[in-house]
């Protein structure tokens, strides 16, 4: 089984420039540089015999390319219960139909909808045992936190490999979207 889901990838310079928000001293697990990503829909274990119509299927979305500027920081699922720090991104429409057309597309193909609403996020930190207070400190430190807009040309689909210390993402394949 592949354990897979579909996702964007982000400039050199936006994933350094979000890993610099790093707080050291929390009892956190920091994602470094090159975890940044936007997950648009988790698939979880897929048999590897499957992966060829995954990919056909996903080759035939037709979605515009766009622009997206990362914007807020954000605690998940809530300030008053911070298990993940996130930054959040301005909720252009064409991000949301690329999502649907994703989840449309998966659904066809037998994959379980998603229950859950989509909230567009790109995972700073899992806080493991961190303070509520300590975490509000730090969104009202950053409440003016945004990145400049990066250009969105394609999504991908991505293979992850679970380790204690952190997950590793591998790039299985690259979806253009039209320009
Ligand atoms: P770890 O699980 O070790 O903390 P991770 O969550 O980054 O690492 P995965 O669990 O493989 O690695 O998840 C890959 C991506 O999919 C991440 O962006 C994660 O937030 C997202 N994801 C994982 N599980 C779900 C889920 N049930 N629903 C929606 N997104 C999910
Ligand atoms: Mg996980």
């Amino acid at each position: 089984m592949l354990r897979l889901f579909i996702a964007l990838d982000l400039p050199e310079d936006h994933r350094h420039q979000l890993y610099t928000l790093r707080n050291p001293s929390w009892k956190a697990r920091w994602a470094t540089p090159n975890q940044f990503h936007l997950t648009l829909r988790f698939l979880g274990p897929v048999e590897e015999a499957r992966l060829p119509e995954l990919i056909q299927t996903l080759a035939r979305i037709e979605a515009p390319a766009f622009e997206l500027t990362p914007r807020g920081l954000i605690a998940l699922p809530s300030p008053a219960r911070p298990r993940v720090l996130a930054a959040a991104v301005d909720p252009i429409p064409e991000l949301h139909t690329l999502q649907a057309e994703i989840e449309r597309h998966v659904v066809d193909l037998g994959f379980t909808p998603e229950a859950r609403p989509f909230r567009p996020h790109i995972t700073l930190a899992r806080l493991k045992q961190v303070p509520a207070t300590a975490v509000r400190a730090f969104l009202q430190r950053h409440r003016n936190f945004s990145l400049a807009p990066f250009p969105v040309q394609a999504f991908y689909l991505y293979e992850s490999h679970l380790h204690p210390d952190g997950a590793r993402y591998e790039i299985l394949h690259r979806f253009p979207l039209q320009r």
